[in-house]
């Protein structure tokens, strides 16, 4: 079971810094539905023809646990074949995501009770609000977007909420259960920075140190509270998801500055996370270092979805061990 809340807002903090106004107050409906679906069966609420790029945020309540799922016109045709979704997650009782619609068209909420022994009642709400067109998206917002699906698609965790909040200090900081960055923090960021780009790379980087602490601690890693294990785990996140040219393009900025004391003062004052030259230059060793990715492959193997793991099996990657993925996968099908 886990629950990926998708950083619309965090999109719209970033936006909002140098995006056009008014962007995150785009045109916006909502709707929400009950129903009740039998055990062994699925139940879906179709979405009719929502605009490219539109962010979509899916709230679903049920009575037992089910599968949700969101899908397109394509991939729902294609049920019971569940590959091609969007979205695909467990309920527990409650579950919350949101996503960038990719293309223009019908979507649909599915609620799964295929693996049910009993009937659930559910309700749906569902919130649309569109981008503009002209607009597009941003960089930012679609890899954003995309990393969160990717997170939920490749790992198991319990829960995981990643959302802006106005703090009154520049801070980024995760709990038990998710990790909240500062709007004051993306500004400060792309003030030092005073470069989108790289604002959005640094973000990208603090965004999975602090994810890295809710998920170790979630998997009851030992050293989840440890900062330098944080920055090793966001690196090891960005190569596995090939996006080791960021962590490089802003670890290096970083080791670059002349001093890190004025950066510090201005990032992270109240701050537990420096972003010190000697962090930037372990970043940029570990990044180049290919046994890192391959160190990491213990503890994050037992808490890969099987998918993903069957997906590694039949296309190795670089840093894929194919001994832990094959063992794993043998203990689940037992
Ligand atoms: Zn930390």
């Amino acid at each position: 079971m886990y629950r990926v809340i998708a950083s619309v807002l965090l999109l719209c903090a970033l936006t909002a810094l140098r995006g056009p106004p008014g962007y995150c107050a785009e045109k916006s409906a909502s709707a929400r539905v009950g129903g009740e679906v039998s055990a062994g069966k699925w139940k879906a609420l179709r979405l009719r023809n929502l605009p490219q790029a539109a962010r979509l945020a899916v709230e679903v309540t049920t009575s037992i646990e089910v599968g949700v799922l969101l899908m397109d016109q394509r991939a729902y045709r294609r049920l019971p074949a569940t590959e091609e979704a969007l979205f695909q997650g467990r309920t527990g009782d409650h579950i919350t995501f949101s996503i960038i619609v990719p293309h223009s068209g019908n979507y649909y909420v599915v609620i799964d009770n295929r693996d049910g022994k009993t009937s659930s009642k559910f309700t749906i709400a569902v919130r649309a609000a569109a981008g503009t067109a002209q607009q597009g998206l941003t960089d930012v917002d679609q890899e954003l977007a995309r990393l969160s699906d990717t997170l939920g698609k490749a790992f198991i965790f319990d829960s995981l909420t990643i959302r802006a909040a106005k703090c009154g200090t520049a801070n980024a900081f995760s709990g038990a259960k998710g990790v909240v960055i500062c709007a004051e923090y993306a500004q400060k960021l792309l003030d030092t920075l005073d470069n989108k780009k790289k604002a959005a790379d640094a973000l990208m980087f603090i965004l999975l140190h602090e994810v890295g602490h809710v998920l170790m601690r979630q998997w009851d890693y030992p050293f989840y509270n440890n900062e330098e294990v944080a920055d090793e785990f966001a690196t090891v996140l960005m190569v596995m998801f090939g996006q080791e040219d960021r962590a490089r393009a802003q670890a290096e900025y970083f080791a670059a500055l002349p001093t890190s004391t004025e950066l510090e003062h201005k990032l992270a004052k109240d701050d537990r996370h420096p972003l010190s030259v000697q962090r930037a230059r372990n970043i940029l060793r570990w990044v180049d270092d290919p046994q890192l990715v391959r160190k990491w492959q213990p503890v994050l193997v037992p808490h890969m979805q099987t998918a993903f793991l069957k997906r590694l099996q039949q296309r190795p990657t670089a840093w894929t061990s194919q001994a832990l993925v094959k063992q794993e996968l043998a203990t689940r099908s037992k």
